[in-house]
């Protein structure tokens, strides 16, 4: 033990030594200037005391006022000054890879160091950190994954769960596990973030934690709903039509006015009268669907366009920050953007994106200044709602959407729809605007709509399926899976909790009295999804692992082939030509990655159905055309970019899918078309007679997983097989 104190001391003080070094360089002085001028830095020496004096404290302050990138910094220099240095451990969890990464080489920089050094970061498939950190950021679900083999934490002296007023399902979870482990480390500390005020929830969740509200200061910005909008741009509404009866979908309709303007309380009538029709009355969270309709996107794209020349011709400079639903969306309305003459003029406007999945070199760029006379105009995802801050924004155009998924519990099917934001949300995105200068802010909705919002959104706990959570919340030791879940800020339906006890059964993770099999050990040890997991482990026995590993990978991270919006047909013809007649998504991707056909094709076939079923659909043929029926009496249609749309027949009787999502019909996305004999032997647990028959292969393949625990569990869930076998 002493030997590792004095090698911690010495490292404490070679710590501080570089520390004071860069706070008295002029690089590290400028940098100390800046921090010293946002919000957070009045409040440092309350905020440090409160942590050393409570175990839990919930912190509140607007977006940008410096929670994350300070905060734990504070920490970490303080006690970096008084030589303990090396013995602290800060870990920081966001709810997104990006804001993650973004954060970490942030700190890094204000500290003068290289990204990994004393801050580092760690994401899933991601990371840079070394023996010198002290300070790490990761998604919350790393730090899940730390907790299933490290339960106590052993050497973390502070947990900062940030975002929490996201309520995102991982935090939700962290925040249960974490309340059960503080007892059993009264050292550790657990500081919670917020951007918003509702710090009161978090508080009374842990006893009474303390709260801390940083004020923050930003400029006013003007909220323009879209009455304002239409009359700022010329629009005018031209014809309205209700969403009829039956939720379809009916558009209304605005068109460019060339005609001198209407007069804006006209236009304001013109869209009271058009919500009345919508019967946007009977306007509550849960019908809020039957409103989508009333934006068409093609239409909101023309207006949104119009906005931006508005800006970029009449307003004072600054950066333009557009909120759009999704990656799609981004893609198409930055196509639509190119193609005109002002706004995609290189000489004028510097068009950039904000999304989850855009490489870092991407990223940096956003956080850059413009040159002068060109116009920054940034389309993001609601990513950049609050954990990315964007200085110098003064212009914001919010579409008031966002992609949100939904789960139906009763169907069993999630859902993901572009909904309507929260109030919360709206006034996030509208606070964007008022970083450095007064802003303006664009609402291509009306007053009346945001009037109707729901306050916060939904948490995710209660809106996705819980078949990963559940099976992470057994590798806990937890005996009820229900019983942890009612300890939840807000628990999720109990039918929800059926449906994932059922599903783990039924592929075979959980037995009947809901115990983990060695199976579902294996399955909560792989960072995938369990079905992805089950379908790794059974290309590993079965000697099959390449394909499938590929197979795997394009399903857990992102489809490998693009498609843009306007060049469909061009993209899927073009993604056709590698092997069109496999009638599988799935080994597609592996052809065209790998640029060969399987060796075995109807083996790769049958592990595919062994991970995904119960995703199963048979396909009914009609003189002229197919349906497909899930095993539930459900009916599926497919996915237009999916290659088995693009046949009128399928000389399969059976379709395995990873996903079914409700859209507008019950989509299956990737699919992939099996015999009957598949099905029979791999559509089920891992417990069939020609499953234990190839047994014997297992053993070459052990190597083929990292973790040396993996090993192990290979070895016992073989013995079990191995019993079977000779029953
Ligand atoms: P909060 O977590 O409270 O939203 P942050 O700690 O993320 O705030 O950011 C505090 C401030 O630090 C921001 O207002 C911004 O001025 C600055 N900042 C954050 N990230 C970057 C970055 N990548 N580049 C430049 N400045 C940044
Ligand atoms: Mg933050």
């Amino acid at each position: 033990g002493s030997v590792m104190e004095k090698v911690l001391q010495r490292r404490s003080m070679r710590m501080r030594n570089m520390q004071r070094a860069w706070q008295e360089s002029p690089v590290g002085r400028t940098m100390l200037e800046f921090r010293k001028s946002l919000p957070s830095f009045k409040d440092k020496e309350r905020l440090l005391q409160a942590i050393a004096r409570n175990q839990v404290i919930v912190v509140s302050g607007e977006t940008g006022c410096g929670k994350t990138t300070q905060l734990p910094q504070y920490i970490l220099e303080s006690e970096i000054e008084s030589g303990r240095g090396a013995f602290c451990n800060i870990i920081c969890t966001q709810p997104r890879r990006i804001s993650a990464m973004a954060v970490s080489e942030r700190v890094s920089a204000e500290r003068g160091e290289p990204l990994g050094e004393t801050v580092g970061f760690k994401v899933r498939l991601e990371g840079m950190r070394g023996k010198n950190t002290h300070l790490l950021f990761c998604t919350s679900g790393i730090l899940l994954r730390r907790l299933l083999s490290d339960r106590n934490l052993n050497g973390v002296t502070h947990v900062f769960v940030d975002e929490i007023h996201e309520r995102g399902m991982n935090e939700d979870f962290l925040i249960i596990v974490l309340k059960e482990l503080l007892p059993r480390r009264p050292d550790l500390r657990l500081i919670l973030m917020s951007a918003t005020l509702n710090a009161e929830l978090f508080s009374n969740y842990y006893g009474g934690a303390p709260t801390i509200h940083i004020p923050g200061f930003t400029h006013p910005v003007k909220a323009h709903f879209l009455e304002d909008v239409l009359e700022i741009t010329g629009y005018k509404l031209t014809s309205f039509n209700q969403v009829d009866d039956y939720g379809q979908e009916k558009t209304w309709k605005t068109q460019k006015q060339l005609m001198p303007r209407k007069r804006k309380n006209q236009i304001t009538t013109l869209v009271e009268d058009a919500l009345t029709k919508s019967n946007f009355e009977s306007y509550n969270s849960r019908t809020r669907d039957s409103l989508s309709s009333w934006m068409p996107d093609c239409i909101g794209f023309n207006l949104i366009e119009a906005v931006l020349c508005h800006i970029c011709r009449k307003e004072r400079p600054g950066a333009v920050l557009v909120f759009l639903t999704g990656w799609d969306d981004i893609r198409s309305l930055s196509d639509q953007i190119k193609a005109h003459p002002l706004l995609g003029d290189p000489n004028r406007v510097l068009l950039l994106m904000c999304h989850g999945s855009m490489a870092t070199a991407e990223q940096r760029l956003i956080f850059e200044r413009a040159p002068p006379n060109i116009r920054k105009i940034v389309l993001a995802t609601n990513m950049a709602e609050a954990s990315i801050t964007i200085n110098d924004v003064v212009f914001v155009v919010d579409c008031g959407k966002a992609k949100e998924t939904t789960y139906d519990a009763l169907n069993n099917t999630p859902c993901l729809l572009p909904s309507w934001i929260s109030q919360a949300s709206a006034r996030q995105r509208r606070g964007r605007a008022g970083r450095l200068l007064p802003g303006e802010c664009y609402h291509l909705y009306p007053r009346c709509v945001y009037d109707a919002f729901a306050e916060y959104q939904l948490p995710e706990l209660l809106r996705t399926p819980l078949n990963s959570l559940c099976l992470q919340i057994k590798s806990l030791q937890v005996d009820s899976i229900a019983e942890f879940l009612s300890a939840a800020l807000q628990a999720p339906e109990s039918l929800a909790v059926q449906n994932a006890i059922g599903f783990l059964k039924m592929i075979g993770a959980l037995d009947e009295k809901e115990n983990l099999t060695d199976l579902g050990k294996l399955l909560s040890i792989l960072p995938v999804d369990p079905k992805l997991g089950k379908m790794l482990i059974m290309g590993a026995i079965f000697r099959c692992f390449d394909p499938i590993l590929t197979i795997v990978s394009g399903l857990s991270v992102r489809d490998p082939f693009l498609l843009p919006q306007d060049k469909k047909d061009l993209a899927l013809s073009a993604k056709l030509r590698f092997s069109a007649k496999d009638y599988s998504d799935h080994m597609h991707d592996d052809s065209a990655l790998n640029n060969k056909l399987s060796h075995n094709q109807s083996l790769v076939r049958a592990i595919i159905c062994s991970g995904l079923f119960p995703g199963i659909a048979s396909v009914v043929h009609r003189e002229t055309s197919m349906s497909f029926k899930t095993m539930d009496d459900g009916q599926v249609s497919l996915y237009a970019n999916s290659v088995n749309s693009r046949f009128p027949t399928i000389p399969y009787p059976w379709l395995v899918f990873g996903e079914k999502v409700k859209v507008n019909a019950v989509l299956i996305r990737d699919s992939t078309g099996v015999p009957d004999s598949s099905l029979i032997l791999f559509g089920g647990a891992l417990s069939t007679g020609v499953q234990v028959g190839h047994l014997k292969m297992l053993d070459g393949y052990i190597d083929f997983f990292m973790d040396p625990n993996l090993a192990d569990s290979y070895v016992k869930l073989k013995e079990e097989l191995d019993k079977l076998l000779q029953r």
